[in-house]
């Protein structure tokens, strides 16, 4: 029988297939003790395991490339950890096994970040990703992971590593549905990078019976179990009409009656440029400069590294425009040089532009790398801070790049209600603001976006949120200055007819949504969005708005 299930849905398209479940199976290796002669042997053991598993994700990195090689990279250091690792020769010198000793030190490394703060989630899975490879490795059985076949199928997980998302085949995985994780989470932001379609946040997605047939919407988040002959045909043909309408839209963005709204990609890097490209991307609206410092957790890149990335970027948009985003450290997103290790609650402490005023020579040298990468090149070079909080905030900011000599135009992020709130007198010192709704729907909902237990929360389309949308874009529009959306609310096509109407004036997004946005956008009127982002607005709840704008834009 056809029953309906209902997550977050992700990334575009639809898939249907057979379910696969992700391998999972926690691997405990017995606790058994060894004579004190062998500990050297089993310590190089563990070694070797650390060192193999640790290649094997820098390789899986390289093979992705973009966002997905920072953040397997990113993996690859915590399995060489060199706390972990002495942890694990303690262990073994008093008589665990090497498997044992790795398990053991990762669950007491695990605990310990469990109990900083449920911020530290989506590390966790990380870390038992790393744990259960090195595990596997040692006892000589299949890794965890990705399920083995030749036939195509939906992927379905607790929630995905980034190691296994970056390794999905489009072609074997037709779509993933996972358990946890939220509609900011880094998962999500890698599916659509991928371009599979994706629901997350399902309640019960993993008691889902392996074989099942299940169809997935990752526009709707709607997922049919043993769907019906008529049911496929049904979201068949509209998959193939989405897929028509996508091919024929092409050119700037812009609403029906000619209200330009260009479609600009994110990128981590050089290596997400091309997709950028093909996808039509009339420029950057957010690099994340973020991938760049991953390599090293001791020092930032040096000048000329930097240098030659910025300029790989800016390259790839002559007369475009390219929004830089300077380093965003801390939170989710922690450096070690840089992030301090004993602050309470780390989303509410130093982080984004709070770190680099800490650390002013590393804001200096990453603008002046950016001046240099610049140089000479007829693009429109636009520097933008992360977690700007008030004016003072923001004229330091202003202060720095123009310390460096920077030839550019300098924005803020508005991430923080207060910046939302106040973004006429942040406006005063910068000249544009970007809207990042990941981090201002977290803050405003006090709703930790790792978490999948309040991605209600997470919901881009909370009416208090479009009200702060609402907010900036005013400000900026009173200011004769512009305010983008770089969050990924600017990826949800019908959301983003809602943001236009909001008086946003560009959005940004992973360049696999930039065709439908497309294509939505161009099929109303500048007045239908306005009168679409009302309703959205006057609604009391996410699911509320998303109907109504629906209902207005649909003409009913
Ligand atoms: C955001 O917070 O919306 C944003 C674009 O930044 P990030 O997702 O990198 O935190
Ligand atoms: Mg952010």
């Amino acid at each position: 029988m056809e029953t309906t299930l209902r997550g977050v849905g992700v990334s575009h398209g639809v898939a249907i297939g057979e379910v696969r479940h992700m391998g999972t199976a926690v691997l405990e290796p017995p606790a058994k003790q060894i004579p004190a002669e062998e500990a050297e042997r089993e310590q190089g053991r563990a070694r070797q395991a650390v060192e193999a598993v640790a290649a094997d994700l820098n390789a899986r990195g390289n093979l992705a490339g973009g966002e997905a090689q920072a953040v397997l990279e990113a993996q690859a250091m915590i399995a060489q950890d060199p706390e972990l690792i002495a942890d694990v020769d303690r262990r073994i010198a008093v008589g665990s096994t090497a498997e044992r000793g790795i398990y053991d030190a990762f669950s007491h490394y695990r605990e310990l970040l469990a109990g900083a703060g449920e911020y530290m989630a989506g590390r966790v899975a990380d870390l038992d990703d790393v744990r259960n490879r090195i595990v596997a490795r040692l006892l000589g059985v299949p890794m965890p992971g990705v399920p083995d076949s030749d036939e195509p199928y939906v992927l379905i997980a607790r929630d995905l590593a980034p190691a296994d998302t970056a390794l999905l085949d489009p072609t074997l995985v037709l779509g993933f549905v996972t358990e946890e994780g939220g509609p900011t989470s880094h998962s999500a932001i890698l599916a659509r990078a991928l371009g599979v379609p994706a629901v997350v946040a399902l309640p019960g997605a993993c008691e889902l019976a392996e074989g099942a047939v299940v169809a997935v919407d990752g526009s709707t988040g709607e997922i049919f179990v043993s769907p019906s002959a008529e049911k496929q045909a049904e979201l068949e043909k509209q998959a193939e009409e989405r897929k028509a309408a996508l091919a024929a839209s092409t050119g700037p963005g812009a609403t029906s009656d000619g209200h330009k709204v260009p479609l600009l990609a994110n990128v981590g890097g050089p290596s997400d440029v091309p997709a950028a490209v093909e996808a039509g991307a009339e420029g950057v609206g957010l690099f994340r400069t973020e991938f760049l410092f991953l390599d090293d957790s001791q020092k930032a890149p040096s000048e000329e590294k930097q240098v030659e990335a910025y300029r790989q970027v800016l390259e790839a948009f002559p007369e475009g425009r390219v929004v830089v985003r300077v380093l965003d450290a801390g939170a989710d997103k922690p450096l070690d040089f840089l992030t301090p290790a004993d602050e309470p609650n780390p989303a509410l402490g130093v982080r984004g532009l709070r770190t680099l005023l800490d650390h002013p020579e590393v804001l200096r040298t990453q603008l002046t790398a950016l001046a240099k990468a610049a140089e000479g090149l007829p693009v429109y070079l636009e520097v933008m801070a992360p977690m700007v909080a008030d004016r003072l905030d923001a004229k330091a900011f202003a202060d720095a790049c123009r310390a460096a000599g920077l030839q550019a135009k300098f924005g803020a992020m508005v991430e923080i209600p207060s910046a939302a709130l106040r973004a006429r007198s942040i406006l005063q010192e910068v000249e544009f603001l970007s809207l990042g709704t990941n981090d201002l729907a977290q803050y405003t909902f006090a709703a930790d976006r790792q978490v999948g237990a309040v991605s209600r929360l997470q919901d881009p389309w909370q009416p208090a949120l479009l009200d702060l949308v609402s907010l900036s874009a005013e400000a900026a529009r009173a200011e004769g200055k512009s305010c983008g959306v770089c969050g990924e609310a600017a990826s949800d096509p019908v959301l983003a007819c809602v943001l236009t109407g909001l008086g946003v004036t560009s959005l940004s997004m992973g360049a696999a949504s930039i065709p439908y946005v497309r294509a939505t956008l161009a099929k109303y009127t500048l007045a239908q969005c306005e009168r679409a982002a009302a309703a959205a607005r006057a609604a009391d709840s996410a699911d509320e708005a998303r109907a109504a704008a629906q209902a207005v834009l649909s003409g009913e």
